[in-house]
């Protein structure tokens, strides 16, 4: 019973990840999922992702070294280089991950530590205080032969319209950019992917500034290679010259 309390506990974690939610969902019971469902939130609207290699190595080198015995809390305390009792009493500020992540916040470590969780290179060892653990696919990321990009926590806003991304330094049609990335949810949801698997929103603005109609010209824009010119160009450019010519 207590342990499926925890589970709730860490499922509710899982409202504020920004991983597919479905991925994160059978995680927490053991399963995984081989692609991102496509459907959910996230998958619909992915957040913007950054390099999180080194912040990781860092994270997960401290779970290590803290002996796999403690929780997020703690963890994070022992990169921020804390003081608390516990860091004494146990040493951990003898620890070389002690302090190493001084300069980010606590909040986004513990962010970091929870999407480490839901992808799978760490494990919260629910009937035993949360305590995480790292897992086999943990070692070549530890090792430097993996890089890993994460999400960034989205900033919660007041509701309101949400205004599309702009591109720095690009100028384009904002209504057009608006029918682009209405065809491409058509499309993500025929072939079940998200959304950003068949063009980012910088590609999408590229187009809507750039308006080709060819497929030499379709081909310049960034984030187009053959095989998506060849599965979606007709698709967008079909958008490109309605919008053109009305
Ligand atoms: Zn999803």
């Amino acid at each position: 019973m207590r342990i499926e309390t925890q589970k709730l506990n860490a499922m509710s974690a899982f409202a504020e990840g920004t991983t597919c939610r479905r991925r994160a969902l059978l995680g927490y019971f053991g399963e995984t999922l081989a692609q991102d469902c496509g459907n959910c939130d996230i998958c619909l609207d992915p957040p913007q992702t950054y390099d999180a290699t080194e912040d990781a190595r860092k994270a997960l080198s401290c779970v290590y070294r803290v002996g796999q015995r403690f929780g997020v809390g703690h963890v994070v305390e022992v990169l921020r280089g804390g003081r608390s009792e516990r860091i004494s009493k146990f040493g951990h500020e003898k620890l070389t991950t002690w302090g190493l992540g001084r300069e980010q916040s606590n909040e986004y470590w513990s962010h970091l530590l929870k999407q480490l969780v839901h992808l799978g290179y760490l494990e919260q060892d629910m009937a035993n205080y949360s305590v995480l653990k790292l897992t086999e696919t943990a070692r070549p990321l530890l090792r430097g032969e993996i890089n890993l990009l994460l999400a960034r926590a989205r900033v919660k806003t007041e509701k309101k319209k949400k205004a599309p991304r702009r591109v720095v330094g690009l100028e384009y049609d904002e209504q057009l950019f608006q029918v682009l990335r209405a065809r491409r949810k058509q499309i993500a949801d025929r072939d079940a992917v998200p959304p950003y698997v068949v063009f980012g929103d910088a590609t999408l603005a590229e187009m809507a500034a750039s308006l080709p109609t060819k497929a030499e010209d379709f081909l310049l824009i960034n984030g187009v290679g053959q095989r998506k010119m060849q599965r979606y160009g007709a698709a967008f450019m079909e958008e490109i010259i309605n919008y053109i010519s009305r």
